[in-house]
């Protein structure tokens, strides 16, 4: 196969990620802040967050959101994919876990995730590599979560704790949600990409697509994009895949109209950029009296528990979440989040509450699973476009009673907890704003053509050539990180394309 992949972005030089600098802080809340209007870089498209409680955050580069993302590598659960089934609400996927495994541990190995074997929440699986330390604070939560009697286990983490396949291994330098440096954190520019250029795919960077193009009979027949100096082309060909993350895919899919599809492409049905499941976080915090030091480690990978996971009706909802420490932050954030919620006074006394919070606190984000709803959808904006002209995505996203009963409950059982583990005082936010760096549902896959995008293979069912491989296919958002699931999938996928080769347009 000839295979083409065109990106909007650049290839990163993690040199000169913030990690290596004194000023690592700053530039994390800068030109690496995970929210694109922020950044604004001119490898960005800006996004209209005004009807939303959650605001997007992504990356557009070579290696996507995962240049950014903190490398918590939670698969699904089997459950997952039979909502329906389980609860009777939202849809059951039109596969199951089993068809996915073979690829988890595929992905598992062409990432290298870190973690231990055992977890009872899980089905068995083995991992390449050890786990991460848990680190002081990793340490006090699991006793907090002991005198509990709650489940907690090391995450799985896309980190190589040990040197794996010409990474080296992590040194906790703590910041990894701004690019790793030391090159251990399983960024997909880093581990796949390599890999499929010595196999020959070919990777342009700096060319954003605006729509894909279709013929007379409505197959796919190529994209228009643009180049870095704004020129338009036309680039053929005979499958379209799109891995354009659950916001940029329906973008495109919607800027496609033709006589064929004038609503978007493949949404005769008006099913695209619906659906949107965006995690409702709650963010919960403890300070502690002695020392935590979670200023270093893997920021976002050291233990989870998944005790509220599965459905129990006596709590108000269904579905449930998991709880993932998150060490503590460094000293700009430190001081920043507490002069904000005033646990720090400007002046006088600042000093003093400082150095009672700076490497004293740990905490714990709680991923709520997100329901499908179809007026929590992406549309295009009227006004506001990227640099090219091409039109933002909108976000139309409201919490459900559902979501805002399973947060409540997160921050009540997140408190709980880390005053077991012994925290003096605790502070929350919920849903937390700047977390919307999930963003799934939005082409879904189902048996359907009604009601979904693709089918059971990820094949759109109005366009036979067009196929989708990111979050926006996720039929259910399950309660933990997607990417793993997302990388599954596409192997899955990729699989199935391949073993169908002779009659893939049938
Ligand atoms: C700060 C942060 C922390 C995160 N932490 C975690 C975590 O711990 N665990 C986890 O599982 N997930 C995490 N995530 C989410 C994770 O990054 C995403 O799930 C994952 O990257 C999604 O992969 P994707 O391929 O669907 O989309 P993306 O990674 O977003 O890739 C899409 C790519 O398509 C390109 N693109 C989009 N539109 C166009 C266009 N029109 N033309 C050309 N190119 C285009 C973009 O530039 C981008 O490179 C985090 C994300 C962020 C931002």
């Amino acid at each position: 196969m000839r295979i083409l992949c065109l990106e909007q972005g650049d290839w990163m030089n993690p040199a000169r990620y913030p990690s290596t600098g004194l000023d690592a802080e700053l530039r994390q809340i800068g030109e690496f802040s995970s929210n694109p209007n922020v950044r604004g870089l001119a490898t960005d498209y800006p996004v209209n967050n005004d009807a939303s409680p959650i605001q997007i955050a992504n990356f557009n580069g070579v290696g996507g959101g995962t240049v950014l993302y903190a490398a918590h590598f939670p698969r699904f659960h089997p459950s997952d994919f039979r909502v329906r089934s389980c609860d009777g609400v939202a849809d059951d996927w039109p596969i199951d876990y089993a068809t996915l495994e073979p690829f988890f541990a595929q992905n598992d190995r062409m990432m290298g995730v870190a973690g231990l074997a055992g977890d009872p929440a899980y089905p068995e699986h083995d991992l390449p590599l050890p786990p991460l330390p848990l680190g002081t604070s990793g340490e006090t939560m699991a006793r907090g979560f002991n005198r509990l009697g709650w489940h907690w286990w090391p995450s799985d983490s896309a980190i190589a704790s040990r040197p794996y396949e010409g990474r080296d291994r992590c040194l906790n330098l703590g910041p990894c949600t701004s690019g790793c440096a030391q090159g251990a954190k399983a960024s997909t520019d880093v581990t796949y990409w390599p890999e499929a250029i010595r196999r020959g795919v070919q990777l342009r960077t700096r060319c954003r697509v605006r729509e894909i193009t279709v013929d007379d009979d409505g197959m796919a027949n190529g994209v228009v994009y643009y180049d870095a100096d704004g020129q338009a082309h036309f680039q053929p060909a005979e499958v379209v895949v799109l891995a354009a993350n659950g916001i940029g895919t329906p973008r495109i899919l919607l800027n496609s109209r033709s006589k064929r599809f004038p609503n978007g492409l493949a949404n005769n049905n008006d099913v695209v950029g619906r659906n949107l499941m965006l995690h409702p976080y709650s963010w919960v915090s403890g300070t502690f009296p002695q020392r935590l030091d979670g200023q270093f480690g893997a920021s976002g990978c050291c233990i989870w528990s998944q005790e509220f996971y599965e459905t129990d009706a006596s709590r108000g909802f269904v579905r449930g979440y998991t709880m993932e420490i998150v060490r503590g932050r460094g000293p700009l954030v430190t001081a920043l989040f507490g002069l904000g919620n005033g646990q720090i006074p400007w002046g006088e006394g600042f000093h003093d509450a400082f150095g009672k919070l700076f490497a004293h606190s740990t905490g714990m984000v709680n991923i709520c699973e997100d329901l499908p709803e179809v007026h929590n959808r992406v549309t295009l904006d009227e006004a506001l476009t990227d640099s090219d002209g091409i039109a933002a995505p909108k976000i139309h996203y409201t919490l459900s009673e559902n979501s805002r009963r399973m947060l409540a409950h997160s921050v009540e059982k997140a408190t709980e907890v880390l005053k077991a583990a012994g925290a003096t005082s605790v502070q929350h936010e919920a849903p937390w704003k700047v977390a919307g760096w999930h963003n799934m549902g939005t082409a879904r896959m189902g048996l359907d053509p009604a009601t979904s995008v693709v089918n059971e293979w990820g094949r759109a069912h109005e366009v036979k050539n067009l196929f989708v491989i990111d979050g926006s296919i996720f039929t259910t958002s399950a309660g933990v990180n997607p990417t793993s699931t997302i990388q599954a999938l596409a192997l899955y996928i990729a699989d199935a394309m391949k073993q169908r080769l002779a009659n893939l347009f049938d």
